[in-house]
Parts: C-alpha cells; sequence; structure tokens
C-alpha cells in the first residue's frame, strides 16, 4: 500500500533536469481544482533513482530526456524493483513515437509538455494512483491467493501422505489376507494330497460346531461321496453310523482336548470303520478345529474273525487230540500192566528150564519195554491232564524217605548194567514235609531216568536232598554225554531233544512236564552241563505251611 490514505495532501515528485519546466509544472499543479497536491523536484537522475526507492512520493513526473539519462530506463529501474509509480512520462514536442514504448513499459500516461493543461494532468495522476492502488491491491489479492493455493497444496500434500499410509496399511491387510489365504490353501492342498494318498479311508476337518470344513480322502464311501456337499454340514448328519450317538459324544470331548480312538459300523454292520480325532491348535494354542481319520477296517475285520474263527477250531482239535491221547494213553495202562505180570508169571513157571538164562533175558527185555511204554504214557497222561488244567497242585504230609525209596526201586530195574545211584540226605531233611507227593515223585523219576539214560553202564548217579530256607533241595548228577551248549536254551521245550541224544530212546516230554510241575508248585529248576562230561539239576520246591482246618 502507498502512503496515499495517511497524507492530507498528495506529494508528486517530478525528476527533471530543467529548472523551467519545475516552475511550470509548479504552476499548473497549483491550478488543481483540489489544490491538496505538492510537487517536489530532482534534476538528478541517481539522485532521483535513490528517492523513488524510498517511495516518499504517491505520484511521479518523469521528463522522457534527462540528460544524458532516459526517463524510460528510471521507470523501468523503478517498476524492476517493485515501486509501481505512478510514473506519467512527459516529453517533448518531437518525442511522441515514444508513446507506445511508455506504455509498454509501465508507466500510466504520456504527456507533451508545453500542451499540458491541469484537469488533465490532474486526472492522469488520480487515475494513476487509484491504478496503482488496484494493482497493488490485485498483488495482495494475488499474494493471498498464493498463500491459500500454498496451504492447500500443503493440506493436500499431507492429506496425500495420510491417504497414501492408510493406502499402505490397507495394502498391508490385503498382503497378509493373501498369505493366510495362500497358507490355508497350502494346507489345504496338503490334507488334500495326505487325504487322497490315504487308502481305505478319508480325512475330515471338523469346526468346533462340528461342522465340515473338509473332506477328502481316496476312498469312496457311498455315504461320503459327494465330498464337496459335505462341506459345512453337521457331524450329526452322518446318519449312517449305527452308533452315531456315542460318536458325537466322543468328538466333544475331542474338542476338550481327549484324543478319540474308536471303531464304528456304518450301515447297519455292512462295514466297520476305525476312527481317530485329533484336536487341531491355533497359534495360540486353543483348540479351533479337529481332524479326523477314518479308515475302513471291514477286511481287516473279517480276516481277524476268520483267523479267531480258525484258531478256535484249532483249539478244539488240539482238545479233541488230547483228549483222545489221554484216553488212549489210560486205556494202554491196563494191558500193559497186564502184558507185565504175565511176563513175570510165565518167567517163574519156567525156572526150571535149562534154557532159564535165555528166557530171564527175554522176560527182563520184555519188563523193560514195557516200562519204557508206560513212562511214556504217564507223560502223555500228565500232559493232557496239564493243558487241561486238571492238575492242580495238592500238598500233603508224608514222609519223605518212605517216598525215595520208592523211586529208587520203581528206577532201579530200569538202570543200565552196574549203574548205581548214590544217595546223600542233609541232615534234618527227612521227617514231616509238606509238598506235592505225586508231583514232587514225578520230577525225581524223570530227572533220575534221564540220568541213567544219558550216561553209560557203571556210571554213579549221584541224589542230594536237602532242605533249606523253607525249600525242598534236589540235585540229580550225573557223568553222562552232557548237553550240547546251543541245544540247552530248547531244553524244556515240549518234544525237544539234543542233538547228541537222537539215537537214545525218548519223545522229549520229560523235562517240559518236570517244568510245569515245579511252575505249579512255585518251584525252581536250573541245570548246569558240559557235552562229555555230565549234567547237573538243581530243583527246588517250596514246603508248604499245612493247613489244619
Ligand atoms: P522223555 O519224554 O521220555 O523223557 P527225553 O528224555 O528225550 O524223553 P526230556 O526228559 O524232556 O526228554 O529231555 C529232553 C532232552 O534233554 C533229552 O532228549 C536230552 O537230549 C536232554 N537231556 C535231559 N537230561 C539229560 C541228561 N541228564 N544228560 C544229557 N542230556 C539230557
Ligand atoms: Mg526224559
Amino acid at each position: 500500500m502507498t502512503n496515499y490514505q495517511h497524507r492530507s495532501s498528495i506529494s508528486i515528485l517530478l525528476i527533471d533536469d530543467d529548472e523551467e519546466d519545475f516552475l511550470i509544472t509548479r504552476d499548473i499543479i497549483a491550478d488543481f481544482p483540489s489544490g491538496a497536491y505538492t510537487l517536489a523536484w530532482e534534476p538528478d537522475f541517481e539522485k532521483a533513482k535513490v528517492k523513488i526507492l524510498q517511495n516518499e512520493h504517491e505520484a511521479y513526473l518523469v521528463d522522457f530526456r534527462l540528460g544524458a539519462e532516459s526517463g524510460l530506463d528510471l521507470i523501468s529501474y523503478s517498476l524492476e524493483r517493485g515501486i509501481m509509480g505512478p510514473f506519467i512520462l512527459l516529453t517533448g514536442q518531437g518525442d511522441l513515437q515514444i508513446d507506445e514504448e511508455a506504455r509498454r513499459l509501465g508507466a500510466v500516461d504520456y504527456m507533451v509538455k508545453g500542451s499540458i493543461n491541469p484537469d488533465q494532468l490532474e486526472r492522469s495522476i488520480r487515475y494513476g494512483i487509484q491504478h496503482v492502488l488496484n494493482l497493488n491491491e490485485i498483488k495482495e489479492l494475488n499474494q493471498q491467493l498464493e498463500r491459500r493455493v500454498m496451504e492447500r497444496t500443503r493440506d493436500l500434500a499431507r492429506a496425500n501422505e495420510r491417504l497414501s499410509y492408510s493406502n499402505e496399511s490397507l495394502q498391508k491387510e490385503v498382503d497378509e489376507r493373501k498369505q493366510a489365504e495362500k497358507a490355508l490353501r497350502e494346507s489345504q492342498k496338503i490334507y488334500s494330497a495326505i487325504a487322497s494318498n490315504f487308502p481305505d479311508g478319508m480325512l475330515c476337518v471338523l469346526d468346533k460346531d462340528l461342522r465340515f470344513l473338509l473332506v477328502d480322502g481316496k476312498a469312496e464311501e457311498p455315504e461320503m461321496r459327494n465330498k464337496q456337499e459335505w462341506i459345512g454340514s453337521y457331524a450329526s448328519s452322518m446318519t449312517f453310523i449305527d452308533q452315531k450317538e456315542a460318536f458325537i459324544k466322543n468328538l466333544k470331548k475331542v474338542l476338550k482336548g481327549v484324543p478319540l480312538n474308536m471303531e464304528v459300523t456304518v450301515a447297519n454292520g455292512e462295514r466297520e470303520y476305525q476312527i481317530n480325532a485329533v484336536p487341531l491348535f491355533d497359534d495360540e494354542e486353543k483348540i479351533q478345529n479337529l481332524l479326523i481319520v477314518c479308515k475302513n477296517i471291514t477286511e481287516r475285520k473279517k480276516a481277524e474273525k476268520e483267523v479267531l474263527r480258525a484258531l478256535n477250531q484249532e483249539k478244539e482239535l488240539n482238545e479233541l487230540k488230547s483228549r483222545f491221547v489221554t484216553t488212549a494213553s489210560h486205556e494202554f495202562r491196563t494191558p500193559l500192566s497186564t502184558i507185565l505180570s504175565s511176563v513175570s508169571l510165565i518167567g517163574r513157571y519156567i525156572s526150571d528150564s535149562d534154557q532159564k538164562e535165555k528166557i530171564d533175558k527175554h522176560v527182563h527185555r520184555i519188563k523193560s519195554s514195557v516200562n519204557n511204554l508206560t513212562y511214556i504214557l504217564n507223560d502223555f497222561l500228565s500232559l493232557g491232564k496239564l493243558e487241561e488244567g486238571k492238575t492242580t497242585f495238592n500238598p500233603v504230609s508224608f514222609d519223605l524217605e518212605q517216598m525215595i525209596s520208592e523211586v529208587v526201586s520203581q528206577i532201579s530195574p530200569t538202570l543200565k548194567e552196574d549203574q548205581e545211584i548214590l544217595l546223600s540226605i542233609a541232615e534234618g531233611t527227612f521227617g514231616e514235609i509238606y509238598v506235592d507227593e505225586q508231583m514232587t515223585k514225578n520230577i525225581l523219576i524223570n530227572l533220575l531216568n534221564n540220568a541213567s539214560k544219558y550216561s553209560g553202564e557203571r556210571q554213579k548217579i549221584h541224589l542230594g536232598l536237602g532242605r533249606e530256607n523253607g525249600l525242598l533241595k534236589i540235585t540229580v548228577k550225573d557223568k553222562g554225554i552232557g548237553i550240547p551248549k546251543k541245544d540247552q536254551q530248547h531244553l524244556f521245550d515240549r518234544f525237544f531233544r539234543a542233538n547228541n541224544a537222537i539215537n537214545i530212546q525218548g519223545t522229549g516230554l520229560g523235562l517240559n512236564i518236570v517244568k510245569k510241575y515245579i511252575e505249579l508248585m512255585n518251584g525252581h529248576i536250573e541245570f548246569s552241563s558240559e557235552e562229555n562230561k555230565g549234567t547237573e539239576f538243581r530243583v527246588a520246591i517250596p514246603i508248604t505251611q499245612p493247613s489244619y482246618d
């Protein structure tokens, strides 16, 4: 803004090197109708420049010819420095052609010296001032506008920044969602891959409401054939499961973390399935879904039933066989004892014969064969009874000394030539003893029989008896063929016979029965043996407390 509004009179500066012109102009201004004008004068071009820049005047009258300088230069100098004037150019009569130039530069008016009239000049000055005022106002408005544009631009930039930020976060969210979807697709792909390579079964994923999220599998179950159609439906729609109620109840337990393993039948027992279900946890270890693995086990179950049936059949057949053997053995024993007694009698009747020696030899042979046969039959009978569970542990009080002498006399006829049983009985062994008499007897006979059978003629067999810590201890020791190392582990197996015993008569049942008797009496048996040196069996049988009721 100029100072124009604050002044009582309008100050005009005349820049003209001719004093005469100043005086004329002053007179003209004095004639202005309003009279509110003062005129200052500056003849020097350079000084005028300074004065103009001080901006203390409201209007400037500039002579075109300022000595060597031009008024036009002064005007353009001032305008370039933001002083808008107004500048009115004064020229002589001959300078008419500069009119255009003056206006182009920005002078508001142009007057010819000598023909200036006061009204015209005053109007020109007034318009000029108004023009400059208008210009300034426009300039001010422009500046304001520019400021506002800048502010707006700044705001827009900020808004843009915000927008790009929210765009960024939106993009991030979209990316994350895409990633999650990708992960889901991947895991579904994995499930699908597992499922479609899963033979005879299906894989299902259910949500917490027991709704299907995924149904897949290689197996073509008629009820689940349209796998996609099952997605979204509830597990309770599986009405074809015969045990549906229990199945659903168990699935609910899986949601509480209890894994499920159950067998169900489908379509009234037509097919059978093994169902395994486990909870699936999310990142926070919470149960979100559950995974069900169903396997069609119809064929396996059928096979199982078949095996079971065959097994039962076999068992029945075995029972039949052992019953037959038992009966047969039993029935054989009677005629055998008849043969034995008859042979003894024959031997006695023909005692006078001169063939006595030969007859005795054959009688002995018949007797020993019959005895052997009786042993075998006894073994069969014992085994049959043991297997049928008919053999029970039955401890009684008996005279051990008596029993030992019975055993020795029973075994003696079967001993090889000059074989001898050497008894060594620890002190305090005899007296009242309380074990199963029959079983103990059988054990002794079997062990002594083996000791004799597997050692040579004239060999001594040691039978040791003792009583220690509530146990009856028996040792049977021979110096016979021994048992090869590799065979020792199978010694108590049924029908097992060591390699070096093949040419010696036997069935491989004796020790098996001995072991079973000892087990029934809660006893213990062990042995040590070395091939061609001999064998020792050690038996310990608990002596039971007598019950007197
Ligand atoms: P049986 O059923 O008539 O007793 P077995 O004597 O062959 O027939 P076990 O008494 O069960 O059957 O003995 C099994 C095997 O152990 C024998 O065939 C023999 O090889 C070996 N054996 C048992 N006792 C002795 C022993 N004292 N010395 C060497 N080998 C023995
Ligand atoms: Mg034997």
